[in-house]
């Protein structure tokens, strides 16, 4: 048995086999080695390189002149010449070797060996090497792709994955995660949590634990890998008792989160699917404080039509009876971006195009969502929420659209309720100007993830800077202050809807300043809510 540690983990214990959908770049093997297929792979990146050489080949001379473009000319003839290729060949026939190893390999030997040439011009060789390296990895990189079909129930290792590629896995046979690149607060780990699924972050995996049994332990962010009899007896103690423990929490059902000096708190629930309506009711949420609508935007060919997000949201209000139901709308942009929207990369997508931005810019997608939820307010307590928000006048345009799609509802003789409508704060300039927001709007909910983010500067999906991203860091707890204030002051509720609203931890300080709600995930309602009553 081999234990190892990852830097962050989530959600229970899981027991299974292990598959790895996506290995390493440049260091993966084939879990069953295929000289044919090796070859192939080859074959198909150095075609791909090729063609791209002779672009880039070509526009940097029509930009640049004859001098810039030599150099993707050097690199076609090193990449034909053959020393190179022959000697990832080498590799893999005599080495056995993947493709990625044998061309991470041979390119490192040669650049060596070409950066102790006496002659400059040999010498400048190994830097063309190890770009072309880099190109033959890079085009290998696509064609390994993401494996998306499980087969058997397992525990699925992976060395990155998007939210997307998430939703793709069947979630039936997905007993737990592990993936190497990623942050506790990412899209990605956030849906893990909501789909309940034990999680570990940031360990390097090793190709060859492919097909091995393994103990996955999401709360100590511990793996066992073939572990011994009583490991596993061990681990199913402890699923039992958790389980036992979340029974006894089922009595503090239709109790409220009141401490015993009568603070009171509202606890409500994130989803990202309507199917996890049904969780929220189970653990007594008072509503749903974030609807994650952009995950049924994923993953398809073409947007969603408004009857289709109006079943949805009609689903979502009749399943949530009385409670209420904030809806934010569509949080899309960044990591989240689905290719109906053509739209170009970015350099700083986080910075970029995303959330209400994206949102205006495509006001015919976001006029179907508004639409819909107008519709369905008919049959429950809907609210409309906007994400990203950083000035007033984005408000107003978010605004102006709704009473648009209210006059065409009503044009059309389309029954609807109006809706309130709040904002998310989760940039620094919408705190700094939530006195002034406060005016316009019904609610504010504080999105914590995103407000660390670009408080702090730092990427939330950055696995490199978890250390440094301090959810707890005293500016977000003075930010958050300052909107309850400032809500307080034009009499409207303030909530906290990003990861930290489920913080133990932190749960003191916002009763203290007086915080109306906290939403969190489903399977923490009760914890939660225990906590506050035994509170003085
Ligand atoms: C947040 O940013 O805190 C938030 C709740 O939104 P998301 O995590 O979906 O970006
Ligand atoms: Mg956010």
């Amino acid at each position: 048995m081999e234990i190892y540690q990852g830097k962050e983990g989530f959600g229970g214990i899981a027991i299974g086999h292990i598959k790895i959908c996506r290995v390493p770049r440049g260091e993966s093997g084939p879990f069953v080695f295929d000289q044919e297929q090796e070859l192939l792979k080859l074959k198909e990146a150095k075609n791909q390189v090729l063609t791209a050489l002779s672009n880039d080949y070509e526009t940097a001379l029509h930009k640049y002149g004859q001098k810039k473009a030599h150099e993707y000319d050097m690199q076609s003839i090193l990449l034909q010449d053959h020393q190179l290729e022959d000697a990832i060949i080498g590799r893999i026939i005599n080495q056995k070797c993947s493709v990625g190893k044998a061309i991470s390999g041979a390119g490192k030997y040669l650049e060596e060996v070409l950066s102790q040439e006496a002659d400059n011009y040999l010498r400048s060789k190994s830097h063309s090497i190890k770009e072309l390296t880099q190109r033959l990895l890079s085009s290998l990189d696509d064609s390994e792709g993401f494996e998306v079909y499980l087969g058997e129930p397992c525990i699925v290792a992976t060395k990155s994955l998007t939210s997307a590629e998430l939703l793709q896995l069947d979630s039936t046979k997905l007993l737990g995660l592990f993936v190497e690149d990623s942050t506790a607060n990412s899209h990605m780990a956030i849906l893990a949590k909501a789909m309940n699924i034990p999680t570990i972050i940031g360990c390097e995996i090793d190709p060859a634990w492919n097909g091995h049994m393994a103990v996955l332990d999401g709360g100590w962010r511990a793996v066992y890998i073939d572990p011994d009899d009583q490991t596993i007896c061990d681990m199913e103690e402890r699923i039992q008792q958790k389980s036992e423990h979340d029974k006894r929490l089922m009595k503090l059902k239709g109790k409220r989160g009141i401490t015993k000096s009568g603070r009171a708190i509202k606890i409500y629930s994130n989803i990202s699917s309507v199917s996890e309506a049904a969780e929220a009711v189970e653990c007594d949420a008072e509503g749903v404080g974030l609807y994650r609508t952009e995950f049924a935007f994923l993953n398809r060919d073409t947007p969603p039509s408004e009857d289709e997000l109006f079943d949805e949201y009609r689903a979502l209000a009749v399943n949530m009876s009385h409670r209420s139901v904030v809806i934010r709308t569509i949080d899309m942009g960044a990591d989240k971006n689905p290719e109906y929207l053509h739209m170009a990369p970015e350099a700083n997508s986080a910075l970029g195009c995303r959330g209400i931005r994206l949102c205006l810019r495509y006001p015919q997608i976001f006029k179907t969502q508004l639409k819909a939820i107008l519709r369905a307010s008919v049959y429950g307590d809907l609210s409309i929420m906007y994400p990203m928000i950083s000035c007033t006048k984005e408000i107003f345009q978010a605004h102006e659209l709704l009473e648009e799609c209210k006059r065409e509802l009503a044009s059309e003789n389309i029954p609807y309720k109006d809706a309130k409508q709040g904002v998310m704060i989760e940039t620094p300039a919408s705190v700094l100007i939530s006195d002034e927001i406060a005016k316009h709007v019904s609610f504010m909910s504080i999105g914590t993830n995103d407000l660390t983010q670009y408080t702090l500067g730092v990427d939330r999906e950055n696995a490199l800077l978890t250390d440094i991203c301090d959810y707890h860091h005293p500016a977000i707890l003075k930010m958050i202050k300052m909107v309850v204030e400032n809500g307080h002051k034009h009499k409207i509720p303030v909530s906290i809807c990003g990861e930290l609203a489920g913080d133990e931890t932190l749960t003191h300080y916002f009763l203290e300043i007086r915080v109306d709600g906290l939403s969190v995930l489903p399977k923490q309602i009760l914890h939660l809510r225990k906590q506050i009553i035994e509170m003085d």
